[in-house]
C-alpha cells in the first residue's frame, strides 16, 4: 500500500483515511451518454468500445423514438456493460394528477431498463417549488413504493440519487445521503438502494459514515464522478473533470469501497465547455483523468 502524500491537495483534512490505490485499468470505467452529449447513441457505443471504456449509462433522451431493445443489443455488440438508466424520479407535484403521470413515467422507465438490459434506474427524486421539503419527501416515498413492486419484478432496482442542496428547489428534496439512507429504511425494500454521486456529496461532514451504512444495508448500487470548480459558473452545467475542482475522489472511492461496492465508477459531467469541445480529445481526458484522480 502506498502511503497517501499528505500535502496532496486534495487531502484537506482527510489524514485518517486509508490509503487507496490508483485505478490501473479501465474495467471499471462507465460513462454517462450525458457527458458526451454531443455524440448519438452509435456514436457514443464505437467511440467508448474502441477507447476501452468498459460500461455505459444510457439518459432517456438517447432512447426517444428507438426500439430500446434494439439499442440494448447493440451497445452490448459493442462490448459494453449497460451499468443504468438515467433517470426515473420526479415524484413530488401539486395535484393527484400530477403525481400519477410521474408514477406512470417511472412505470415506463421501469420497461425502458428491463428492454435495454439496465439493471438500476437513477432517481433524481423531484421537489417543487414552494412545496415543504418534508411534503416533497413523503410524495418521493410513496411515488417510489408505487412503483417498486413492478421494479423489483422486472429485475431493475432503484437508486435514490441525492442532490446537492442548491438543488432543493425543484430538482431534489432528498439533498444528503442521510436521507436517502433513511427513506430506504422506511421503504424496506432490498431493490431500493442509494447511488453516491460525488459532486452532490463531498462536503457532508456524515458523507464517510452513511455511506458505511448504506455499505451494511447492501444499498449501495452506484458511483458517480466528476468535480466541482471553483468558482462554479452555471449550476448545472459546468461541473469539472476529475482533478479539475475540489472533491476529493479518491478518499471518497475509498470510503465507498471500504462499504463493499465494487462496481463501476461512472463519469458524469455535465459542462458546457466541454460539450463544446471535441468529444474524441474529452473521452481521453476522462481516461487519463480517471487514473490519476479517482
Ligand atoms: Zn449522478
Amino acid at each position: 500500500m502506498v502511503h497517501r502524500d499528505r500535502l496532496h491537495p486534495t487531502d484537506g483534512a482527510l489524514g485518517d483515511n486509508v490509503a487507496t490505490e490508483p485505478l490501473n485499468d479501465f474495467s471499471r470505467l462507465c460513462v454517462h451518454t450525458i457527458t458526451t452529449k454531443p455524440w448519438s447513441i452509435e456514436e457514443a457505443a464505437r467511440a467508448y468500445s474502441a477507447a476501452g471504456v468498459a460500461g455505459i449509462t444510457v439518459w432517456r433522451q438517447w432512447l426517444a423514438d428507438r426500439d430500446v431493445g434494439v439499442v440494448g443489443r447493440m451497445l452490448r455488440d459493442h462490448g459494453l456493460k449497460v451499468v443504468s438508466l438515467c433517470r426515473g424520479g420526479f415524484f413530488p407535484a401539486i395535484d393527484a394528477a400530477g403525481r400519477q403521470s410521474a408514477i406512470d413515467d417511472n412505470r415506463r422507465a421501469i420497461d425502458e431498463a428491463a428492454q435495454l438490459g439496465a439493471p438500476l434506474i437513477v432517481l433524481v427524486c423531484g421537489a417543487v417549488p414552494g412545496m415543504p421539503l418534508d411534503e416533497a419527501r413523503r410524495q418521493i416515498a410513496d411515488g417510489i413504493a408505487a412503483v417498486s413492486e413492478q421494479a423489483a419484478a422486472a429485475g431493475v432496482r432503484l437508486g435514490i440519487e441525492p442532490l446537492h442542496p442548491m438543488y432543493a428547489d425543484n430538482r431534489s428534496a432528498v439533498n444528503t445521503i442521510e436521507q436517502a439512507n433513511d427513506m430506504c429504511d422506511q421503504l424496506d425494500c432490498p431493490h431500493v438502494g442509494v447511488v453516491v454521486d460525488v459532486y452532490h456529496l463531498w462536503w457532508d461532514p456524515r458523507l464517510r459514515d452513511e455511506i458505511g451504512r448504506a455499505g451494511r444495508a447492501n444499498r449501495l448500487f452506484a458511483h458517480h464522478v466528476c468535480d466541482w470548480r471553483t468558482p462554479t459558473e452555471d449550476l448545472l452545467n459546468d461541473r469539472g473533470l476529475m482533478g479539475e475542482g475540489c472533491i476529493p475522489l479518491r478518499a471518497i472511492r475509498g470510503w465507498v469501497e471500504d462499504a463493499g461496492f465494487r462496481g463501476f465508477i461512472e463519469v458524469e459531467i455535465f459542462s458546457n465547455r466541454y460539450w463544446a469541445a471535441d468529444q474524441r480529445e474529452f473521452l481521453e481526458k476522462i481516461k487519463s483523468a480517471y487514473l490519476a484522480h479517482v
